[in-house]
């Protein structure tokens, strides 16, 4: 069946009281606008179950597609999900592979999962369930038989989301957006260019008259933390003859966008170093003082690591610097363990005592204490050694302690594919 209208409810009484700015509704919007879907209307409404269940019923009662963002929280005024499954006539039933998706996100960040936590588990019968990446809170997408006179089948289809843009935007994408696409007239054929080392806005304006004069296929920036992606989306309404419009746009690109990009398909930057390193039969491994084992440990979620991971040095105190990896104590005293020359000597040195072909390190200063005048938060020098030599970058990344090395892990990745490729 095909849609022929939509509507986007947003819920939170944060929303009405104007503590916060409705970005959903003009994501949502662009992406409607994108699948060819007709969106007619843009509602807000507060954390009220007597409200919202009359908004969903209304909403319901005049378009194929209801989306709605916002309230799947595990808090008491997170209610959307039993307010629209009670308007469709569906119970909420315990789902395990949610369940563990959230035990898992709580086990990652070393925290303990709240008991209220479970309910978010709790999701309406017979549901598609929409995986978030970003958070704990997952989606479903569920249909809701709403018979009128005229259309006596007549089927409405619910799709909520989470609130936090972050969440939201990657849910869309990545698990509503394919299954909505199958519902409309048209086919639709996207590619996902990722980049590092530009920001969005950077990328957005270096691209600005591709996006200014969009109209098929459309171009969409994303932003996650420390990279940014492009969706290049092209329509094909049915019956109509299918042209590559696509490749045209992705080579204008590369032209603009160079080595910034590193993977036109669903690679992260890791795994595109990993397959670098296994093609070009390379072994690695990482001295790390400001991340201490973040690389290590991200590298190795890929399946297969120990074919090009050997292991890594945490180093980081001083004292593991020198007696570990062999850096100098003149380094280390007049010009200090976050330097050029520091991170060169700790590249260097874990090559050797571990005997691979590269060796990545890692010195910064992640913050919030930590700082000079001459050394500020964010302060991050890497390495990459190999029998070639050694090369050393020197990055100024922003945000707190935990934004500071995760985007330092970033680096370390495409050290990797920028020596590999
Ligand atoms: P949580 O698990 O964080 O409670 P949730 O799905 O219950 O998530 P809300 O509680 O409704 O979502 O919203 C969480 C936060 O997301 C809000 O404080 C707000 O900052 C942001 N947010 C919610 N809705 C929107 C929106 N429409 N546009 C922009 N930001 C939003
Ligand atoms: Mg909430």
């Amino acid at each position: 069946m095909s849609i022929k209208s939509a509507e986007i409810i947003c819920v939170g009484t944060e929303l009405l009281m104007g503590q916060t700015l409705n970005t959903n509704s003009r994501f949502l919007a662009r992406e409607l606008a994108s699948l060819g879907i007709p969106s007619y209307r843009q509602i807000v409404v507060g954390d009220n179950y007597d409200r919202l269940y009359e908004q969903i019923k209304e909403s319901a009662g005049r378009s194929d597609l209801v989306i709605l963002t916002g309230g799947l929280g595990p808090t008491t005024d997170d209610i959307t999900m039993g307010v629209a499954a009670d308007v469709a006539g569906k119970e909420l039933v315990f789902d395990e592979e949610s369940f563990n998706n959230i035990t898992e996100y709580f086990r990652r960040l070393f925290r303990n999962m709240p008991k209220n936590n479970r309910k978010q588990a709790m999701l309406p019968e017979g549901a598609t369930i929409l995986k978030n990446n970003n958070g704990t809170a997952p989606g479903a997408m569920f249909e809701y038989s709403c018979p009128t006179t005229e259309d006596p089948d007549r089927v409405v289809h619910f799709v909520l989301l989470p609130g936090p843009p972050s969440e939201m935007s990657l849910m869309f994408t990545n698990e509503a957006r394919p299954i909505l696409e199958k519902m409309s007239d048209s086919k639709f054929i996207t590619k996902f260019v990722h980049l590092f080392g530009i920001g969005e806005s950077a990328a957005a304006e270096r691209i600005s008259d591709l996006i200014d004069a969009q109209t098929n296929p459309t171009i969409a920036p994303y932003a996650s933390e420390g990279e940014c992606m492009f969706r290049v989306t092209q329509r094909v309404d049915n019956g109509e003859e299918e042209k590559d419009l696509i490749t045209p746009i992705l080579d204008v690109m590369k032209e603009r966008f160079g080595q910034c990009i590193y993977e036109i398909g669903d690679r992260p930057l890791k795994q595109v170093a990993y397959d670098l390193l296994l093609e070009k039969n390379k072994t690695v491994c990482f001295a790390e003082s400001c991340t201490a084992g973040m690389v290590s440990s991200e590298f190795v979620d890929i399946p297969g690591a120990s074919q090009v991971f050997m292991g890594s040095v945490v180093s980081y105190g001083n004292k593991v610097k020198t007696n570990l990896l062999g850096v100098s104590d003149d380094v280390l005293e007049n010009l200090g363990a976050v330097s050029r020359e520091c991170a060169q000597e700790m590249a260097e040195g874990a090559r050797k005592l571990l005997g691979t072909d590269i060796a990545v390190s890692i010195t910064g200063i992640a913050g919030p204490t930590g700082e000079s005048a001459a050394k500020p938060v964010g302060l991050v020098y890497l390495a990459i050694a190999d029998e070639k030599g050694t090369d050393v970058i020197e990055v100024h990344l922003s945000g707190n302690r935990s934004r500071v090395r995760h985007v330092a892990v970033l680096h370390a990745f495409n050290l990797i594919r920028m020596r590999l490729s």
